[in-house]
């Protein structure tokens, strides 16, 4: 099995005298920088314009040193960028690149951008990439909890010898050795995240939206489809969590669910546009939609929202919500 590594293995103490500048405060750049800050770590926040980007207001406000984004670059001893990936490649060129100095590491979130090749950084910097396996509002709260969100860590560019130990001393600063990181490549760590993005998040975001629309035209009440369709999920998927697929259908499902599950459950599941997917994705077709889109405004996601929120599902949501709570 894969070496994973856990508080015992990695020493804090590689970030001591260091500045970790954080660009980009959103939902993982607090989450980090909090989680960070409370290991010790000195953390500095480079945020764009203030008349046009919150962010500098909010980490201010959450007690953090802001500078502009060059400043941060020129303070800090680890770059790390946590912008919205598809607008790195524009902030970086603009902002970060210049003042890039031999000897200082680049991090990253995400290897989209590396991969890629939308952003090239200098030869004589350390490259890594540390990404917690969650969103940040979640990240922050099992830090507070006193556990962590399990992660992944590489190295592109290893000019010091030593970047791997910064990667993994910002992986254990941020919480998530707590629970385990593992060694990823970037081209793994972004096709499998792109790959688990569409066919996972899509595919059950879509069962559910399915599920209830097939319900609902054949008469069922739509609190009943909603509640089928959303809510039950969330105790499958802890069940399971908790003590494994096979445990979960012989000891906790009932025999009629034990016996649905294998007999129908395949039928549900379209095998070769799952493979379709994980081919385009790893020809790089995937990136390259997304990128499209991003540079054209997103025209698609854009429509899609409007469609989707007027939808009958997401009313009968909201209705759930308002009612009984989450
Ligand atoms: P968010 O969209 O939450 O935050 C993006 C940040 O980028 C905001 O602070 C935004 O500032 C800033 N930003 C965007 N455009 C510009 C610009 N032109 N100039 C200056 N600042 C800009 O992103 P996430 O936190 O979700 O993602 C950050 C990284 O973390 C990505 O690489 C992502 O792949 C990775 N990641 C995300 C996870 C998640 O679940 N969210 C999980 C693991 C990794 P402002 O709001 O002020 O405009």
């Amino acid at each position: 099995f894969e070496k994973i590594y856990r508080d015992e293995d990695v020493d804090l103490s590689v970030l001591d005298g260091r500045t970790v500048a954080i660009i980009g405060y959103g939902s993982q750049g607090r989450a980090q920088s909090m989680n960070m800050r409370e290991s010790g770590v000195n953390i500095i926040v480079g945020a764009g314009d203030r008349t046009r980007h919150s962010s500098w207001d909010k980490a201010e406000a959450d007690g953090f040193e802001v500078f502009s984004i060059e400043e941060a670059v020129d303070k800090a001893d680890i770059v790390h960028i946590l912008l919205q990936d598809p607008a790195q490649p524009s902030v970086y060129y603009e902002s970060i690149h210049k003042h890039l100095k031999p000897g200082q590491t680049l991090s990253f979130a995400h290897g989209f951008a590396i991969l890629y090749g939308t952003i090239k950084p200098p030869k004589d910097v350390d490259v890594v990439l540390f990404v917690p396996n969650g969103p940040g509002p979640v990240t922050r709260q099992k830090f507070k909890d006193g556990s962590g969100i399990w992660g992944c860590v590489s190295v592109d560019q290893d000019v010091s010898g030593h970047a791997k130990e910064t990667a993994l001393a910002i992986s254990k600063a941020v919480g998530s050795t707590r629970v385990g990181v593992v060694d990823m490549t970037f081209q793994h760590e972004t096709e499998g995240d792109n790959y688990e993005e569409q066919v996972l998040y899509g595919g059950t975001i879509h069962l559910m939206r399915t599920m209830f629309n097939i319900m609902v035209k054949n008469g069922y009440p739509r609190s009943f489809a909603y509640a089928k369709a959303i809510r039950s999920i969330r105790s499958i998927i802890d069940d399971i969590d908790a003590v494994g697929i096979e445990a979960y259908l012989t000891s906790r499902a009932s025999r009629t669910c034990e016996f649905a599950v294998r007999h129908s459950g395949p039928r549900v599941i379209n095998e070769q546009a799952m493979e379709e997917i994980f081919e385009e994705t790893e020809r790089g077709v995937f990136a390259r939609n997304w990128l499209q889109e991003f540079s054209l405004g997103m025209p698609t996601l854009n429509r899609m929202r409007r469609t989707w929120a007027d939808s009958d599902m997401e009313k009968t949501g909201k209705i759930w919500r308002d009612k009984f709570g989450k």
